[in-house]
């Protein structure tokens, strides 16, 4: 059985990870353009249709008054996939003593369904005393009718155009502080506005990467694209940009793909980068 809920600490700030669902995954689609044998052995997997913990995660964290969720998992579309914790984001809350209306802040790393999901349904507010927050960029992106339709579209208007219409949506600019001791970092490419979030208390530091790397071998070779990126280029750019910022400031790295607990450094080494992954009970 997969974790589904862990706690971790930060400066002593407990960050509590979230699943939404922990499928078992073939991952090829997010190493589109790489030999198989190069991806399956960075992964210490023998076939690329090999089966490899998935998570849809979501972290959660008190600063200053505010309790905030970083992004809202895939919701109720989850239960279909039969995964363990498949839709059960409020279950989980519970289990962490967050009532619903308790959320006061849900930041968006980017508006793809899988991270977007318990914002509305049926119509509804599941989280009736948050504010939403996601990059002007990124909501610009997929409210403009001209960027494209379908069900991609469809949902990430649904998830974020009734929160808008009752006051409880907010944008941010690119960068800079989002809310005390949470960082915005542009990181473009997968989505035009995704945004990764720096998590910092008492000069320590997490750096959360929303879809900038679906896996950690992603830190260490930056031009390992996932087929779902936008733009491979700036995605290209964006792991470089995050490698030497999570080196630079020796932060503490997840993201919500990987599974819970899956926490590491990534360090500079002749030639580029490595994941040094940080073992936990
Ligand atoms: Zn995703």
């Amino acid at each position: 059985m997969p974790r589904l809920m862990e706690t971790f600490t930060i400066g002593g700030m407990p960050i509590t990870a979230l699943s939404d669902g922990a499928p078992e995954r073939a991952l090829g689609g997010f190493f589109n353009n790489v030999d198989p044998a190069l991806w399956t052995a960075a992964l210490g997997i023998k076939s690329p249709d090999d089966l490899v913990p998935f998570n849809f995660g979501v972290f959660l964290l008190r600063t200053e008054g505010h309790t905030v969720l970083i992004d809202s998992g895939f919701g109720p579309p989850a239960r279909a996939m039969g995964a363990p914790g498949g839709a059960e984001l409020p279950d989980r809350l519970r289990e962490a003593g967050v009532g619903l209306d308790e959320v006061t802040d849900i930041i968006h790393t980017h508006l793809h369904g899988d991270h977007i999901g318990w914002n509305v349904v049926d119509g509804k507010l599941t989280f009736p005393n948050a504010t939403i927050r996601v990059a002007q960029k990124e909501l610009d992106f997929w409210l403009n009718p001209a960027s494209g339709s379908g069900d991609r579209f469809d949902v990430a208007r649904a998830q974020t155009v009734p929160a808008q219409a009752a006051g409880h949506l907010e944008t941010f600019a690119g960068d800079g502080e989002i809310l005390p001791g949470l960082t915005a970092i542009p990181t473009p490419g997968h989505t035009p506005g995704h945004t990764s979030i720096m998590v910092s208390v008492q000069n320590e530091h997490v750096l959360i990467v929303g879809d900038a790397a679906h896996h950690p071998v992603h830190f260490e070779h930056h031009d390992w694209i996932p087929g779902v990126d936008l733009d491979p280029a700036e995605s290209s750019r964006s792991r470089a940009k995050l490698s030497a910022l999570a080196a630079d400031r020796d932060a503490v790295v997840t993201g919500g793909h990987f599974p819970i607990l899956t926490l590491g450094h990534v360090r500079r080494v002749a030639g580029g980068y490595k994941w040094e992954g940080i073992n936990r009970p």
